[in-house]
């Protein structure tokens, strides 16, 4: 039998294990998913544990995206991105991959989103700064917006084709953009948005990286607008469809992960 999992804490409410283990049965294949929920000082000591056993390959969700990169050997995007949500175990030293940039990229692709011009991503923290990589890799022009403004900066400086702004001008940034994503925490189980209605406009693809609830204030004006939405449990599916092939080299059982996942939400 394979063992999968998800080192993090807490990782109590996490999706992954019904997504993935829906997965494991559609395909007959022998195999669990299980969570894990070390103390931050033990991080390390799980990582070298969890090669020792044997185990096949872990996601990784908050606290430890950014410190299991010392711990493994990052791929070129997770290393450029600065965090790591997927390890594999298949060779001799544990390989490090970021698939929030790509589940974002296949969310986005999956409703027909064209991924050239200009995108608009709201947030700096660790999902903007997977997702806005992601686009800039596309070939997007890429401009990201976030309350504190140095942080948008700085990732603008690392990411190509970017510019760093604060919450502001976000009228002005959408005028010409096709495509915006939201990558605060801000929605997530409260009604708020960080984006005005008034900045919305019916050329616009929004993907909400929130996904608690599912139908966000930002999802509910951008539809009110004429705008194409792209709920957070896309961007969720496919990060976990972008793991699943790469641990078990099978192409992943998509609607039968997208429906575990929503019936759980
Ligand atoms: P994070 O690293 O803590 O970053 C939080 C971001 O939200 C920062 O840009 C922060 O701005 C901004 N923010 C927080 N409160 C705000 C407010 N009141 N007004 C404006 N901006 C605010 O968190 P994260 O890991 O990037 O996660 C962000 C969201 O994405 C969460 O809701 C998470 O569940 C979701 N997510 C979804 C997926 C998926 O697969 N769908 C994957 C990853 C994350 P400052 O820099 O100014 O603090």
């Amino acid at each position: 039998m394979q063992v999968f999992g998800l080192l993090g804490n807490p990782v109590t409410h996490s999706l992954s294990p019904p997504m993935h283990e829906a997965a494991y049965a559609e395909l007959d294949l022998d195999a669990r998913y299980v969570t894990f929920e070390p103390a931050p000082e033990a991080l390390e000591a799980a990582i070298c544990g969890a090669q020792a056993l044997g185990i096949a390959g872990l996601n990784v969700t908050i606290p430890f995206k950014q410190d299991v990169l010392e711990l493994v050997e990052p791929d070129d995007l997770a290393a450029r991105i600065g965090a790591v949500n997927t390890i594999d175990f298949s060779g001799e030293t544990p390989t490090g991959h970021n698939t929030d940039a790509i589940g974002a990229v296949r969310a986005l692709r999956d409703h027909d989103v064209a991924l050239d011009g200009t995108a608009v991503v709201v947030g700096a923290g660790g999902a903007g700064r997977a997702i806005a990589f992601g686009l800039a890799d596309e070939g997007m022009t890429v401009r990201i917006a976030n309350r504190t403004e140095q942080k948008a900066h700085d990732l603008a400086d690392a990411v190509p084709n970017a510019t760093g702004h604060g919450l502001g001008d976000l009228d002005k940034l959408l005028a010409d953009a096709s495509v915006l994503v939201n990558a605060t925490s801000v929605g997530m189980e409260s009604d708020e948005t960080p984006v005005p209605k008034a900045a919305l406009h019916d050329e616009l693809a929004v993907l909400d990286a929130v996904y608690r609830p599912l139908e966000t204030r930002l999802l509910r004006d951008a539809r009110a607008v004429g705008a194409t939405t792209v709920d957070g449990a896309w961007m969720l599916l496919y990060q976990g469809v972008e793991a699943f092939e790469r641990w078990t080299g099978n192409d992943a059982p998509v609607s039968v992960m997208n429906i575990a996942l929503r019936e759980r939400l």
